[in-house]
């Protein structure tokens, strides 16, 4: 899977406006199209390419997996789409504008939170001060241990390391 970065924001308010903004480009609204930004409208939060295939547990048809990679990596070059990393698995999607907030992600139990926009802000100006970076956590989140997980690592003792399975 190739994943493209480069794209230009598209943002849209519902599926309709999806669906006109591909029009809009010459591009043909197909069924497998209209199925990936459904799912993706749907989603309440970023999903896996096996999820859109899956439906979404029934709440719209299935489709397969081949097509739903190609749509998205099109609906990505557009704009529409962007997808990051909640860890080692495959890239998991969203509709650009919509939940866009960053993460923060727990390397041991996975849990994951959502950050407000803005919610970085800080962070970000602190390593722009420190090293002239630009950082963004919208692509890769930022993984460290959740409060529960934090909690347990102290019972051990700090410093003890965790095997990486
Ligand atoms: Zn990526
Ligand atoms: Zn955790």
């Amino acid at each position: 899977v190739t994943y493209s970065h480069a794209s230009a924001p598209l943002v849209v308010t519902g599926v309709d406006a999806a669906f006109d903004a591909l029009r809009a480009r010459g591009l043909r609204v197909s069924a497998a199209r209209r199925l990936v930004l459904e799912v993706l409208f749907a989603a309440e939060e970023p999903v896996s390419a096996d999820q859109i295939a899956a439906g979404l547990r029934g709440r719209v048809p299935a489709s397969d997996l081949a097509s739903v990679y190609r749509n998205l990596e099109r609906l990505e070059e557009l704009g529409l789409v962007r997808h990051l990393h909640f860890g080692h698995g495959p890239g998991v999607y969203a509709i650009v504008g919509r939940g866009d907030g960053e993460y923060l992600v727990c390397e041991w139990c996975g849990s994951r939170r959502a950050v407000e926009p803005g919610g970085l802000e800080d962070i970000r100006g602190r390593l722009r001060a420190l090293f002239d970076w630009e950082a963004r956590f919208s692509h890769f989140p930022i993984v460290g241990l959740c409060p529960s997980c934090a909690g347990r690592a102290d019972e051990r003792g700090r410093g003890g390391s965790h095997a990486h399975t």
